[in-house]
C-alpha cells in the first residue's frame, strides 16, 4: 500500500488524482488531503476517503472543516499546512496539484526530506530548479534514483518515451541520443482568432477551453500559451535539456501528448485520449502499468494535425526561450510576473494582449542576486510581479 499525500486535493488535478486512488483503493491509500479554502469539499472528501491527516491553509475555515468531518483526523490549519502534510513521514509520495508558486515551499521541503514528488504544477518546479546547485536534471536525485515524477501530460509523456532507453542515462537527454524533444499545445480557444479582435477577449471567453476542464490560472495560460511557455522551462528543468532542444508544435486534438526526436531521425510520440487521469494513473501507480480508468483511444475515426506555433500573435513562446537562454533570473521572473498578470486579467484590470506585455517589461527590468537561496528567488519574485503590476501602456 503506498501512502499519498495530496496537495490541493479539491483543484482539477486533486479531484482526478482521488478518483484514480478511488479506482485503485486496494493499492494507493491518500494519507493525507490538503487544501486551501474549499472546506466543504476538503470534509466531504476525507469523509470518504478518510485521509488520517487533513491539512487546510486558510485558517478561517477551520472551524466549518471541524464542523463538517464525520470523523477525527489529524487536523493541520494554516498557511504551512501544504508544508507539513507533504513533510509527513509515513507518506511515501507527495502529489503536488497546488496551483501556481504556493506550492514551491512545500515540494521543496518535501524534497529535502527525500520524498518521491509527483507534480501537476509547473511554477513550483522552476523555482525549486533554481535553488539547487547541483546541475543534474530535476527528475533524478545526483545519485541517479528518482526524485520527481511529473504529471503534467507532456512531461509525463517525455519520461514515458525515454524511460528504459539503454541509450539514455539517467534521463540526461541533451548528453545522449536525443536531437529533441517536442511538446505539442492545443493552442487554446483563440489560437486561429485574427489579432485585432484579441484584444476584445473577456475573462468568461479565456475561461471556456475546448479540450481541458482545468483551474481558472492554468485555463488562461491555455489561452496566452503561457502554459506552454512554462511547460518549456519545466522540461528543461526536469530533463536537464537547453533551450535549442526543446520544440513546440500545434496539435489541436491534444492526443499526442509530445515527442522525442531521436538523432537517427526516428520519432516517438505518446498518445491516448486527453484525459489527465491517465498521467496521473501513471504517476501513482509507477514503475508499474495498472489497468486504464480513461477511455481507449479511437483510430476508426482519429485525424490529428500539426502546425508551428504563431510566435507573433502569442509572445509567451519566445519569452520562454529568451528566459531559458538566460536560465538563472529570468524563469523566475516570467513565472511570477505571468502570475501577477494572469490576478490582474481575472479582476478585469487588463487586457487579455497586455499579459505578455507585462511579463516582457518585467524581464526587461534589472535584478540583482549573488546566489540563488529561496530568500533571494522569492525577493526576485516580487520585484517581478511589482513590475508586472506597475506596467502601464505607455511605458
Ligand atoms: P485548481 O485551481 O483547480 O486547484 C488548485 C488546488 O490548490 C485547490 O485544491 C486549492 O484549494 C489548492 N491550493 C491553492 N493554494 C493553496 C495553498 N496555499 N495551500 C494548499 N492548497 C492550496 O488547479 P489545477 O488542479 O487545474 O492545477 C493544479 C496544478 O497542476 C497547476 O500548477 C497546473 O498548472 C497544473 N496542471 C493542471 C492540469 C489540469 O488539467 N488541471 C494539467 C497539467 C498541469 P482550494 O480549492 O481550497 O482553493
Ligand atoms: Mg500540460
Amino acid at each position: 500500500m503506498k501512502n499519498i499525500s495530496v496537495l490541493g486535493s479539491t483543484g482539477s488535478i486533486g479531484k482526478q488524482t482521488l478518483d484514480v486512488i478511488r479506482a485503485k483503493g486496494n493499492r494507493l491509500k491518500a494519507y493525507a488531503l490538503c487544501a486551501d479554502s474549499n472546506a466543504a469539499l476538503l470534509a466531504e472528501q476525507a469523509n470518504e476517503f478518510m485521509p488520517k491527516v487533513v491539512g487546510i491553509a486558510n485558517g478561517e475555515k477551520y472551524s466549518e472543516l471541524k464542523e463538517k468531518l464525520s470523523y477525527s483526523p489529524e487536523i493541520i490549519v494554516g498557511k504551512n499546512a501544504a508544508c507539513d502534510c507533504g513533510g509527513l513521514d509515513e507518506v511515501d509520495l507527495v502529489i503536488n496539484a497546488v496551483s501556481g508558486v504556493a506550492g514551491f515551499e512545500a515540494i521543496a521541503l518535501a524534497r529535502w526530506k527525500r520524498k518521491l514528488i509527483a507534480s501537476a504544477n509547473k511554477e513550483s518546479l522552476i523555482y525549486l530548479k533554481s535553488i539547487l546547485t547541483n546541475p543534474q536534471p530535476l527528475i533524478h536525485w545526483p545519485c541517479g534514483d528518482l526524485a520527481i515524477l511529473p504529471i503534467d501530460s507532456e512531461q509525463s509523456a517525455i519520461f514515458q518515451l525515454i524511460e528504459g532507453d539503454p541509450d539514455i542515462e539517467n534521463n540526461m537527454l541533451d548528453r545522449n541520443k536525443i536531437e529533441s524533444i517536442i511538446l505539442t499545445a492545443s493552442g487554446g480557444p483563440f489560437y486561429n482568432m485574427p489579432i485585432e479582435k484579441m484584444c476584445d477577449i473577456t475573462v468568461e471567453d479565456a475561461l471556456k477551453h475546448p479540450t481541458w476542464n482545468m483551474g481558472k490560472k492554468i485555463t488562461i495560460d491555455s489561452a496566452t500559451l503561457f502554459n506552454k511557455g512554462l511547460e518549456i522551462l519545466e522540461a528543461a528543468c526536469l530533463f536537464g535539456l537547453k533551450h535549442d532542444k526543446i520544440e513546440v508544435v500545434i496539435h489541436p486534438q491534444s492526443v499526442v501528448h509530445s515527442m522525442v526526436r531521436f538523432t537517427d531521425g526516428n520519432v516517438k510520440a505518446l498518445m491516448s485520449v486527453p484525459d489527465m487521469r491517465g498521467a496521473i494513473q501513471y504517476a501513482l501507480t509507477y514503475p508499474r502499468r495498472r489497468r486504464r480508468i480513461i477511455d481507449r483511444l479511437d483510430f476508426s475515426n482519429l485525424n490529428l494535425s500539426f502546425s508551428a506555433p504563431d510566435c507573433e500573435k502569442f509572445p509567451a513562446i519566445r519569452l520562454a526561450y529568451d528566459a531559458l537562454r538566460e536560465g538563472r533570473i529570468l524563469p523566475i521572473v516570467y513565472t511570477a510576473a505571468n502570475e501577477a498578470a494572469v490576478e490582474l486579467f481575472v479582476k478585469n484590470q487588463t487586457g487579455f494582449l497586455d499579459i505578455s506585455k507585462r511579463v516582457e517589461y518585467a524581464m526587461n527590468k534589472t535584478y540583482t542576486c549573488k546566489s540563488m537561496t529561496i530568500d533571494a528567488i522569492m525577493n526576485i519574485d516580487r520585484l517581478a510581479r511589482i513590475y508586472a503590476t506597475e506596467w502601464r501602456d505607455s511605458v
